[in-house]
């Protein structure tokens, strides 16, 4: 029996309407940019993995330093305990973090870094014995992960339905723009102190369709919030460590968000593991005699030593000059491809921030994530060993950072085929 058959009789794959799935690829083995599948050929991961990857698949360092960890020491409970490695992370990576962040809280992926975010927020209200809030503002298209309240905060979708009458209340706001800022400030204003936070994802919205919005009106949201006590939430799981240009998608604000949620490129894409970060502000409302005034939370990997030394090793090669230049390549490659696009009568938009460049088909047909042109932009690029993943009309190019002009170039030329054949 094949791997395929195999999978098909024990595997229950993510997002994937098993019944009438495309058959999933079995990959061997990954190095930088490359994926290799049983028969040998080769795929350029043009979506990092979904937005995990950032220094190249099987990187040397970071298995050195795995697999050094694993046989020094694999895991410890993280109450009443600690460790040289969840430390040494910690002290790392406060000081990047724009701001002044000063606590690490560690949990397992993305969504547990964002639950951990709303429970320190909504606590804090209760801990800080004002009148308790409850709301939590948040973006209509905004993506915070897939359990319960992460899942609570997110835009309603074909992913939500089932589950809509058992989230809890969201005030959903549009995204900013020099036409509603104002609009969107009044209604903060007018919601004023039944808010406990507003939660978004800076300048990015990842799953709800990559889109895009200024830093300017963020900071203008920010700073409404700010005077009414609103807490404020970066959601840095995709737009963390590089990805949007700089380390962080928020070194381009002038305000400072309270708590920042990371994850996926954290581990440099090789393990799980959610890091929730916060500002004194925060911590202090937590810090008494009152025990009720815990944060009573916790996951058994806690501070998993071997997610860790991945995020240490990640961390080294992301703080390298040459990451940075590569970074920074991307970015000028992708606005100049962008240039030579835009106003492609195929293309409804083209947009760019940082690494990320998305262009969204103008297909005038049904454009839905479930849409059947969809699966035939996915195959297109598949079957020219190019992995991008459409979010139903749009494709994007999320690249790991390692990734040559050459390669770049490949991608692009099939996009331009892409533009033409389809
Ligand atoms: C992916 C993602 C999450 C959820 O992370 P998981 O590790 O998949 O649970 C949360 N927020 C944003 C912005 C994301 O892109």
């Amino acid at each position: 029996m094949s791997l395929q058959e195999r999978d098909e009789k024990v595997i229950w794959h993510p997002y994937t309407q098993m019944k009438n799935a495309l058959p999933n690829i079995p990959i061997v083995s990954g190095k930088g940019v490359y994926l290799y599948d049983e028969s040998g050929k080769k795929y350029i991961d043009a979506v990092s993995s979904w937005w995990v990857n950032i220094h190249g698949h099987s990187h040397p360092h970071i298995a050195a330093r795995v697999s050094a960890q694993l046989l020094t020491l694999e895991h410890v409970i993280f109450a009443g305990f600690t460790h040289e490695p969840a430390v040494l992370l910690a002290e790392r990576l406060l000081p990047l973090i724009p701001g002044k962040q000063e606590k690490v809280f560690y949990s397992d992926n993305g969504s547990t870094a964002v639950e951990v975010a709303l429970k320190m927020c909504l606590q804090y209200w209760v801990n800080t014995n004002t009148l308790p809030r409850t709301k939590i503002l948040a973006f209509k298209d905004a993506y915070h992960g897939d359990t319960f309240g992460a899942m609570s905060v997110s835009g309603r979708s074909i992913f939500t339905k089932p589950f809509n009458s058992l989230l809890f209340d969201v005030e959903f706001i549009d995204l900013p723009n020099e036409h509603n800022i104002d609009q969107l400030r009044s209604r903060i204003d007018y919601l004023s102190n039944e808010v406990a936070c507003f939660i978004f994802e800076p300048m990015v919205l990842g799953a709800g369709g990559m889109l895009m919005y200024q830093a300017k009106h963020l900071d203008q949201l920010i700073a409404a919030c700010n005077k009414h006590g609103i807490l404020t939430i970066a959601d840095e799981v995709m737009t963390g460590f590089g990805r949007t240009g700089t380390y962080f998608s928020c070194e381009a604000l002038e305000s400072h968000p309270d708590i920042f949620c990371l994850s996926k490129g954290l581990t440099g894409g090789t393990m799980p593991l959610g890091v929730t970060t916060c500002n004194a502000k925060i911590y202090e409302a937590f810090f008494s005699d009152d025990k009720l005034k815990t944060l009573y939370h916790g996951h058994s990997f806690t501070a998993n030593p071997i997610s860790i030394a991945a995020s240490l090793a990640s961390l080294d090669i992301l703080l390298e000059p040459q990451t940075l230049q590569n970074i920074q390549r991307i970015c000028k490659r992708h606005t100049a491809f962008a240039n030579q696009i835009s106003g492609n009568d195929k293309l409804k938009d083209v947009r760019q921030t940082g690494t990320i460049l998305v262009m969204e088909w103008n297909t005038g047909l049904d454009t839905s994530y479930l849409s059947e042109f969809r699966n035939k932009l996915y195959l297109y690029f598949l079957e020219r060993g190019i992995i991008l993943r459409p979010l139903g009309n749009i494709i994007y190019i999320l690249p790991p950072y390692v990734i040559t002009d050459e390669d770049l170039d490949y991608i692009y030329q099939t996009i331009l085929q892409a533009l033409n054949d389809l």
